[in-house]
């Protein structure tokens, strides 16, 4: 008897194309708490994380490898994996996902999260790979440059940056919005941009790539290298103004990168899973995946997920888990898309509108192939 489509999806080795670094530290409550959100506040009125959709999920699906019961109580589930301390809990919970490659963008809150090398060595025989993000490259070198010297300090410092990367990030979404203008700025306007920028720094205190021209600028320094760029796109935190992340409002930009050479990423999408799909569909660079929309909309996940193959080609969907810092977020995510692609196939194949050897390849291509082929990875 052959295995189902439910049960390969739930062990099948996953390819995460985009994730960050797991934090060091053993956290205390409120600081969990606040990880566990895209909010930047804590939950009100005493109210707890645990009774978000994903914090169900953790008491749900986490709790037995925390050696709890099914369900536990709020309290229960955080005083052990605190007991346990951070470490501990990314033993049990990371490994235990079967992410067997890690794309790793390493520009967010770097300092005190894993390295992708690190990652690697969390979870045996698996394999990691830097992503790079384009603003934190701009932030880190602008002590160092200057409006006239700001096009090539910026060239020198993404190849650096980037000598042992696989791709790019681009977070114009929470920066500008992406109905950015889609022209490339030329010289002169960049380095006009990168002296209002620069003063803008000094007058506000704080480093923040986030001019207009800049951010085009540098986007397309990232263009020139020809490889993957993830791009934000929809729910986020507090920095965003979700309708200018709609990813049909940079439709000019995909047109114009279409023979370019790039591969779109469109990383998260909700709420704008079908038209990310679209997009997909109708773009040849263009792919999608549903990281993050999956584990923070946890028993509701299986919709969104749904809907990201609704239009696109199975060939350009893939898994994610865009997990932050918490093993929980890594296990959920993960947990969360094998039950909900597996039953999605598995409903296809009992209906006979799909072979069952074409669902285990299409499950094949969105857990690994469709992610190596896009970032150009080596075949195993
Ligand atoms: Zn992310």
């Amino acid at each position: 008897m052959k295995a189902s489509l439910i049960e390969i999806a739930q062990t099948i080795p996953l390819t995460d194309n985009h994730c960050h670094g797991v934090i060091r530290d053993n956290l205390e409550r409120p600081d969990f708490e606040i990880i566990a959100t895209e909010s930047d506040w804590p939950e009100p009125n005493g109210m707890t994380i645990f009774d978000a959709p994903v914090g169900i999920m953790m008491r749900a699906e986490c709790a037995g490898l925390l050696d709890l019961p099914r369900h536990c109580t709020p309290d229960e589930f955080f005083n052990r994996r605190y007991e346990l301390g951070q470490e501990e809990v990314t033993r049990r919970l990371v490994p235990a996902t079967g992410i067997e490659t890690f794309i790793v963008d390493s520009g967010f809150k770097s300092t005190n999260v894993l390295l992708p090398s690190e990652m690697q060595n969390a979870v045996p025989g698996s394999r990691a790979y830097e992503i790079v993000r384009l603003e934190t490259v701009a932030e880190s070198m602008a002590a160092n440059t200057t409006a006239a010297t700001f096009i090539a300090d910026y060239a020198s410092a993404l190849a650096k940056a980037s000598e042992h990367a696989i791709g790019f990030k681009s977070v114009m979404a929470y920066r500008y919005g992406l109905d950015f203008d889609p022209a490339r700025p030329s010289a002169a306007e960049v380095e006009k941009a990168a002296g209002e920028w620069l003063k803008s720094n000094s007058e506000r205190g704080k480093i923040r790539m986030d001019h207009p021209v800049l951010l085009r600028h540098i986007l397309w320094e990232a263009v020139d290298y020809k490889l993957a760029i993830q791009f934000h796109v929809g729910y986020g935190d507090s920095d965003i103004i979700m309708h200018r992340c709609d990813p049909t409002q940079m439709t000019e930009f995909i047109r114009m990168t279409v023979d370019s050479g790039i591969s779109i990423m469109l990383l998260h999408c909700y709420p704008f899973v079908q038209e990310a799909g679209y997009l997909a569909q109708v773009y040849p660079h263009v792919y999608l995946d549903t990281g993050a929309s999956a584990h923070w909309t946890g028993l509701s996940s299986s919709a969104i997920v749904a809907q990201s193959v609704e239009m696109a080609p199975m060939s350009k969907v893939l898994f994610s888990s865009d997990a932050f810092g918490l093993p929980e977020l890594y296990y959920v995510g993960t947990f969360v898309w094998r039950k909900a692609m597996g039953e999605i196939l598995d409903k296809w194949v009992k209906s006979d509108g799909l072979s069952y050897d074409d669902a285990v390849k299409y499950l094949n291509w969105m857990a690994n192939d469709n992610a190596r082929r896009a970032y150009r990875l080596l075949p195993k």
